[in-house]
């Protein structure tokens, strides 16, 4: 959190959109299988473990007592939250509370450390204005209009920080994008606000030239366009998932591949720009099957 901190205060205007961290989905979706399987016990367990796992992170992510306590309560309510979710009629719905707090531990962490660093923020409330609609799609004109109306309740700030992944549905519950939706969030948002640029931050500095699993001394490719970035998503690259980038493709918006492991890294920009006659990657794709099928009559 210290270092994306030192990523997103760069002097220009941000909309940061975060995700949870690494590991706590799991987690959340774990204690929601003990649920399922009416294992109480397994889930509480689980549950004290993670939040001593966050007060851990507090008490060294922080160093006033205000800041310390002030957000150890907002920890402890969203645990609190998820054990009102630990009943014996266990459903979908209460699943997906659970797994949306995540986000809300993330955001409400790094907004805190942020106003302790002195910083000019705010946070903007993702269940305000991210919404899909009755086919399980987000719903573009609502997130435009509602995501306007919270940054006009807050002009000025620097910085603003949301939650990724994380949706109401069209019945208005706590719904999410799927597993590794913050990039698609970042896209929608970075496309409703019409963004310069829209940065997707991983641990990997980029797409390769050549499938790092198999092959060696791949190099990242510094330009892609959005559909030979698709291309290699399909062959395997697992770092976008294509769909995710599709509204700053129509928004024209380029999309950069940063490491937060190696911030100066150049990465992979995408974008609507073609170079032509330039070989970027080579991928392949195995267990393939190829049924050539030919008929004697050809008959309808
Ligand atoms: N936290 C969510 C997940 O683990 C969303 C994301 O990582 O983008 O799937
Ligand atoms: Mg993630």
């Amino acid at each position: 959190m210290k270092d994306v901190v030192q990523l997103i205060t760069d002097g220009e205007q941000n909309l940061v959109v975060l995700s949870a961290m690494s590991g706590t989905t799991n987690s959340l979706i774990e204690i929601s299988d003990y649920l399922y399987k009416q294992n109480l016990e397994g889930a509480l367990t689980c549950i004290n473990k993670l939040q001593d796992k966050y007060l851990g992170h507090i008490a060294e992510l922080y160093s006033t007592e205000e800041y310390k306590s002030l957000t150890t309560k907002i920890v402890c309510d969203i645990f609190d939250r998820i054990r009102s979710c630990a009943k014996t009629d266990f459903t979908s719905r209460e699943e997906r509370i659970i797994v949306a707090q995540g986000e809300m531990l993330s955001t409400n962490m790094v907004t805190n450390y942020l106003l302790e660093q002195g910083h000019n923020v705010q946070l903007l409330p993702a269940l305000e204005f991210m919404r899909t609609n009755e086919d399980g799609e987000p719903d573009q004109k609502y997130i435009q209009e509602q995501l306007l109306k919270q940054l006009a309740l807050y002009p000025n700030k620097d910085i603003y920080i949301t939650q990724g992944f994380i949706c109401l549905n069209y019945k208005g519950e706590i719904d999410n994008l799927q597993r590794g939706g913050s990039d698609y969030t970042a896209s929608l948002v970075g496309g409703a606000l019409c963004a310069s640029e829209i940065q997707i931050w991983t641990d990997i500095d980029g797409m390769h030239n050549n499938d790092p699993r198999f092959v060696e001394n791949t190099t990242p490719v510094s330009h892609l366009h959005f559909d030979e970035a698709a291309e290699l998503a399909y062959f395997g690259a697992k770092i976008l998932h294509p769909t995710c980038i599709q509204p700053a493709q129509y928004a024209n918006i380029p999309v950069r591949l940063l490491n937060t492991m190696d911030p100066t890294a150049p990465g992979t920009t995408i974008s609507n720009i073609t170079e032509h006659r330039k070989i970027k990657a080579v991928a392949a794709k195995d267990n393939i099957i190829a049924i050539n099928i030919t008929s004697t009559r050809m008959l309808l």
